[in-house]
């Protein structure tokens, strides 16, 4: 397993040739925002940050317009902003930047590549994992894809009904009517033949309410945060 290290930002995976940040609501010191939502004209001055403090300056943001689909972009330069639900980049100095408030950020890394998902239950339904691991194959290393999982709604507090846990195809949980989705996912990475080597085992909903953005219990939030990463 790679090394999850506690980070001003969240926290750092790094994953041989490329490293994930996965980032908290605000930085753990001084308490500043670190709302990576879409809508927040700072979002841009957020992720620079990141980076800054990993002495990385002047990056390029690959960006989503996400949508609970299965599109995967990849980054080019001056390209306009996708809807989709994982980005792509295969080149140093871009960061790929996916965003959430209780689904699952996941970064995929292979050899020259990344790729930043979000994943929530009608994602991982509809197979935006599948869509990502073979876009990364295809345009990357064929063999060796990891996989590093964020926080997300935990399987303490994430009661779905029966019609979703259905359309995950999700096996029996810990607790009875409730979505393990980092479970899911990292058991169909495994099937797809990823390993899962880093996970941030947090949850967005029961944790300390100013630790993570969380959709549910903030009753439909703007806040996000997410991951953010990059080919060293
Ligand atoms: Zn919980």
């Amino acid at each position: 397993m790679a090394e999850v290290i506690e980070i001003e930002a969240g926290w750092r995976v790094d994953l041989g040739g490329s490293t994930a940040v996965f980032t908290l609501a605000q930085t753990r010191s001084e308490g500043q925002s670190l709302d990576l939502a879409m809508t927040n004209p700072q979002r841009d001055g957020h992720i620079a940050q990141v980076l800054k403090e990993h002495g990385l300056e002047g990056f390029g943001i690959a960006a989503i317009n996400q949508v609970h689909g299965t599109a995967v972009s990849e980054w080019r330069e001056s390209a306009e902003v996708m809807d989709a639900d994982a980005v792509l980049v295969a080149q140093t100095g871009v960061a790929a930047v996916a965003v959430a408030a209780d689904c699952l950020p996941v970064i995929l890394a292979s050899e020259g590549g990344v790729v930043a998902v979000h994943v929530g239950w009608r994602g991982l339904a509809a197979g935006v994992l599948e869509c990502a691991v073979e876009a990364i194959r295809h345009r990357c290393d064929e063999s060796a894809v990891v996989a590093a999982l964020g926080p997300c709604a935990g399987v303490c507090c994430y009661e779905v009904s029966a019609e979703v846990l259905s359309a995950c195809g999700a096996a029996a949980s810990s607790v009875s009517g409730h979505l393990d989705l980092r479970g899911e996912a990292s058991a169909r990475l495994k099937s797809l033949g990823v390993r899962t080597v880093a996970v941030v085992d947090q949850c967005t909903i029961c944790s300390d309410a100013d630790r993570f953005f969380s959709y549910r219990r903030q009753h439909g939030t703007l806040g996000r945060q997410g991951v953010v990463a990059w080919l060293n």
